[in-house]
């Protein structure tokens, strides 16, 4: 496949990267990423994949456009409150680049899609904002083998961290279980500063490109967390023992696909 001169044009500042090069561009080119969650972190990762060409992009939200999302949700516009965020998100992304394929899922992710939906894909992004989510989309990720970006937001605070399989802990090697139903508050309840999600969902967006580009070191054994009022990033080395965990450990007790009972307000997607 050769480059039009506009996509020359559009990539040069990929391309001239040693680390990307026309070979990169077109691994990008080639790349399937889908994003789950198209809300406040959502909505920076796909716009930052649709520039960036990913060939590529599904997104799954079953939720219409509020207007108190788009204090963080900059995908979306107030002529688009009301309509489903996978539209709107649809849009914009088309609108950006023609390159790319958007794939929409107007739809709540549970353990009856799920395998469905990952399986065409080569990276995740979990965009949620609820922990039931969060556990579903690390445990079939780890049954299916696919990498993913685990991301959370709320107030002033983020974290992130990366999984590829037989490359370090899960995400359920790290926080076991999701925590007893309403005891960690949604952003609804606590709020959330909007440019949290740009910070972390760019990360996320960094993370699909290096893994899709196989170029430099991923957050895979690590935690990172970012305190945004005390300006502090932290890189908290996990654990590199993952024989004892529940889904990805030698003796797996988790073998079948949970829907956790869902948090209130779990329709604020982040
Ligand atoms: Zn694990």
């Amino acid at each position: 496949m050769a480059f039009t001169n506009e996509q020359l044009e559009r990539y040069s500042r990929h391309i001239i990267l040693k680390e990307v090069g026309a070979k990169g561009q077109k691994k990008l080119l080639n790349a399937k990423v889908l994003i789950i969650g198209a809300g406040g972190l959502g909505a920076p990762v796909a716009m930052y994949l649709a520039a960036a060409g990913i060939g590529t992009i599904g997104i799954a939200d079953a939720d219409e456009v509020d207007l108190s999302n788009l204090q963080r949700q900059i995908i979306h516009a107030t002529k688009d409150v009301g309509k489903p965020k996978v539209e709107s998100a649809k849009e914009t992304m088309e609108a950006m680049n023609p390159d790319v394929t958007v794939k929409t899922y107007h739809t709540f992710v549970t353990s009856e899609n799920i395998m469905d939906l990952i399986k065409d894909y080569d990276f995740i992004i979990d965009g949620t904002d609820n922990f039931p989510a969060k556990f579903l989309i690390n445990d079939a990720c780890v049954m299916a083998k696919k990498p993913f970006s685990h991301a959370g937001i709320i107030r002033f605070q983020g974290q992130l961290m990366t999984y590829v399989p037989g490359e370090g802990p899960c995400y359920r090697c790290v926080f076991k279980n999701p925590p007893p139903k309403d005891a960690v508050p949604t952003c609804k309840q606590a709020g959330v500063i909007g440019a949290m999600g740009g910070v972390i969902g760019s990360l996320q967006a960094m993370e699909a490109i290096k893994y899709i580009l196989g170029k430099g070191d991923l957050l895979t054994g690590y935690l990172l967390t970012y305190d945004a009022l005390k300006m502090e990033f932290r890189k908290i080395k996990l654990p590199s023992n993952t024989h004892n965990c529940a889904v990805c450990g030698d003796h797996p007790t988790i073998t079948e696909l949970i829907d956790y009972e869902q948090a209130e307000c779990d329709g604020v997607h982040l």
